[in-house]
């Protein structure tokens, strides 16, 4: 029987950057990872420390965007890539009334290394009240993050690409089929509901529509945001997205959101665009707006990392050092983000 000691449930950005941590800390894993949805694999990849219609900052932004760095650099130590695309945030202004607030805001100490005072004006799309930058803002690469890790994790031989059974688990034994392990950890985004130890928890699916559209000029080189994010793929392809929606936990691609992305894109491009692609798919989210980490009341080796909501990567890469710590470290966990908030 292979023994492991730790069991992924999951491969989106939660249960890969939990691997990377057990990887790194030579510790032995083995990920499950399903035909199930996944918003990490569509998300736009965007790790920005300032949230874009007040200009505030939010918890442990500045401790996230430092950390990424090191833990992107880690990665590339074994794929020979490094993702991070730094192209920063510019945000269109609405009105002056916005601009004012940006400059009052970016002499604030927790925001002053993050809204540039100097406003710019870009040339491929509208922007008649310029555009204000996120210094230190970038995205990752997230094609090629997938792309690049399953082909990683697969080459090791630590995954396997089929739907983790819940019923089969043996907590008296530690077994799972033919596997024995000692933690399992589950990194399921919302299809946390379909697992029996941790169905209680209340994640609220956010579906996400986004587009990909081809576009023949240039667009200025940076994640530009009106209403949603515009940026260039490669080529000629760009992303555009994405929209929000609380109410429809269906998998179908809704015209009504295709329609707001649309018309979200025309009321700053004027250029012809085609659109080559529509997806959507679900963030994972939590109403007191904080990730969820922790051990199950009853099975002290069955853990959750989840409710990563918007912020994929930076809540992802963050926690998931802190995750590891709490599992191997006996590090506390912050009460704000311990899964006992909810028992
Ligand atoms: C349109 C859109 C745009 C976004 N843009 C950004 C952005 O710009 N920046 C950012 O940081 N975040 C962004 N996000 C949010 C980000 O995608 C989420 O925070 C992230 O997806 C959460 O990752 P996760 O690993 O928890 O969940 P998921 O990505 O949903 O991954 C869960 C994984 O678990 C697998 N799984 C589930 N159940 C099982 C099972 N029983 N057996 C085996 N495998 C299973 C699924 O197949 C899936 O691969 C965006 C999301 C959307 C939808």
């Amino acid at each position: 029987m292979k023994q492991f000691d730790y069991i992924i449930v999951g491969g989106g950005f939660a249960g890969f950057f939990l691997a990377h941590q057990l990887q790194k800390n030579k510790k032995s894993f083995i990920i499950f990872n399903g035909k199930q949805i996944s918003g990490s694999h569509i998300s736009a990849g965007v790790c920005n420390p300032v949230i874009l219609k007040r200009f505030s900052t939010f918890w442990k932004s500045k401790e996230q965007m430092d950390y990424l760095e090191t833990i992107f650099s880690e990665i590339e130590s074994y794929t020979g890539e490094n993702y991070i695309v730094k192209e920063p945030v510019a945000r269109i202004f609405h009105d002056e009334s916005e601009k004012k607030q940006w400059l009052k805001n970016s002499n604030k100490v927790d925001l002053e290394s993050f809204l540039d005072n100097d406003f710019i004006t870009l040339k491929s799309v509208d922007n008649p009240l310029e555009s204000g930058i996120v210094k230190n803002s970038c995205r990752i690469d997230v094609e090629s993050f997938f792309k690049d890790l399953f082909q990683y994790f697969e080459t090791k031989d630590v995954l396997i690409n089929e739907s983790f059974n819940h019923n089969l688990i043996d907590n008296e034994q530690s077994t799972y089929k033919d596997l024995r392990f000692k933690n399992i950890v589950f990194c399921e985004g919302i299809h946390t509901k379909d697992n029996p130890f941790f169905n209680t928890i209340p994640i609220i699916p956010n579906k996400g529509h986004c587009l990909e559209v081809k576009i023949n000029k240039d667009i200025d080189p940076f994640i530009i945001k009106k209403k949603h994010f515009l940026f260039s793929l490669s080529d000629d392809r760009f992303y555009y997205g994405g929209t929000y929606d609380r109410f429809d936990d269906t998998e179908n691609i809704n015209p009504e959101f295709v329609e707001e992305l649309e018309t979200g894109l025309k009321a700053f491009y004027k250029e012809k665009y085609f659109i080559s692609k529509v997806k959507t798919a679900f963030r994972a989210t939590v109403d007191d707006r904080r990730p969820i980490l922790g051990t199950h009341p009853e099975f002290e080796n069955l853990h959750i990392f989840n409710g990563l909501g918007a912020r994929g990567v930076l809540n992802g890469t963050y926690f998931s050092k802190v995750m590891f710590d709490y599992l191997e470290n006996n590090l506390e966990l912050d009460s704000e983000i311990d899964v006992k908030r909810f028992y």
